[in-house]
């Protein structure tokens, strides 16, 4: 049993009510059999006390299990990817498409939790190798509805990628095709994500029904009213868009428009992500591990969204209760699985603490 003591946030704290009438900050919680419970035990014995501030889980809502930068990778590299991520807080991933079957992770107790959307669903010769079915919009139905079988409520399209007519970004889906694709998503009860970098995939992907969108670099005054009215989340990535000037100086010699387009939406990121924030558009913590970024960087993640203006509660909360709710999870609720990770200080006061948990404790287990 484990007895969990300090300041223990279970929501985020508006500051508007009392602790005690919010019930977003209370000052224990105990562990039995694997579960929360804020009633004190009867009888407890051999209690392990576990003091601090408490988080729920971390949410990574852009990660990629079973996948490095040349496509499918064995299950000892993905058991490390999940490790990393779990040892960084990291306790709910959402993985936002690999081409490896990683079902086995939900057999074991000791690593996080996966929400998978399946395998990526690209057009032909539009994204990285190795990673996609690549099709033609006329299959995309069929693909979508397979993928929303195989995974566990989200379906993962690549919106945009370099166009080799153009030399630039360009959409990859007709209207008429993504729109009868998110349909037939719905209807199965799964929800549609595709990456986008670009301005011009937003808008119709948006008015086709889509979720969210990750990346959204390319948001701009005219889209993010749409986004906000429509309730479409974004996932920003930051720590992975720090990374476009180097894509953009690989990519400069054969695409140069390209290129400077690249630079364009990273010169304005942090902008983009406030103004999407100002404007209402829900935005969740991901950090877009295991294509060429490490596991283990959501903490990195929620600075770099304070660093773009997001007050830091709720830069917290777009990594652990409002992403929780967004993905059907619960947080540290009376009754929930105990999964929780424990700082030395207050992250609402500096968030960089999320880098360093002082415990990780996962289906009730201290497991870091
Ligand atoms: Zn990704």
């Amino acid at each position: 049993m484990l007895h969990i003591k300090g300041r223990v946030l279970v929501g985020p704290d508006t500051g508007e009510l009392a602790d005690d009438i919010a019930g977003d900050i209370r000052d224990e919680l105990w562990v039995v059999d694997g579960r929360i419970t804020f009633e004190r035990p009867a009888g407890a014995r051999d209690v392990r006390l576990i003091e601090g501030w408490v988080l729920p889980g971390l949410v990574d809502a852009h990660c990629h299990v079973g996948l490095d930068a040349h496509g499918a990778v064995d299950e000892p590299t993905s058991e490390k990817q999940a490790l990393t991520d779990r040892d960084a807080g990291a306790l709910l991933l959402r993985d936002a498409g690999s081409p490896a079957d990683t079902r086995w992770i939900d057999e074991r107790e000791d690593l996080p939790r996966i929400i998978r959307a399946g395998r990526h669903i690209a057009r032909t010769k539009r994204y990285i190798r190795n990673y996609a079915h690549e099709i033609e919009p006329e299959d995309l139905v069929a693909y979508v509805a397979a993928e929303a079988r195989r995974g566990d409520g989200w379906v993962k399209l690549v919106g945009d990628w370099i166009d080799r007519e153009t030399g630039d970004l360009g959409a990859c889906w007709p209207r008429g095709a993504v729109e009868a694709a998110i349909a037939e998503a719905h209807r199965l009860g799964a929800r549609v994500t595709a990456h986008c970098f670009a301005e011009e995939s937003l808008a119709p992907l948006v008015e086709a029904g889509i979720d969210c969108i990750e990346h959204a670099t390319g948001l701009t005054e005219e889209t993010i009213p749409l986004f906000a009215e429509r309730g479409v989340a974004i996932v920003p990535t930051l720590v992975n868009i720090a990374t476009f000037p180097r894509l953009a100086l690989g990519g400069e010699a054969k695409f140069p428009r390209w290129a400077d387009h690249m630079r364009r939406l990273h010169a304005r990121r942090y902008e983009t992500v406030r103004a999407a924030y100002d404007a209402g558009i829900p935005i969740y913590t991901g950090t877009d591990a295991g294509g060429g970024l490490a596991h283990g960087l959501v903490g990195q993640e929620v600075a770099e969204l304070v660093k773009a203006g997001i007050p830091a509660r709720d830069a917290l909360s777009a990594a652990t209760w409002g992403a929780r709710a967004w993905l059907g999870r619960p947080g540290l609720t009376e009754g929930a699985s105990a999964d929780l990770v424990v700082y030395d200080t207050d992250p609402r006061e500096d968030v960089r603490v999320l880098t360093t948990p002082r415990r990780v404790v996962l289906r009730g287990r201290v497991v870091g």
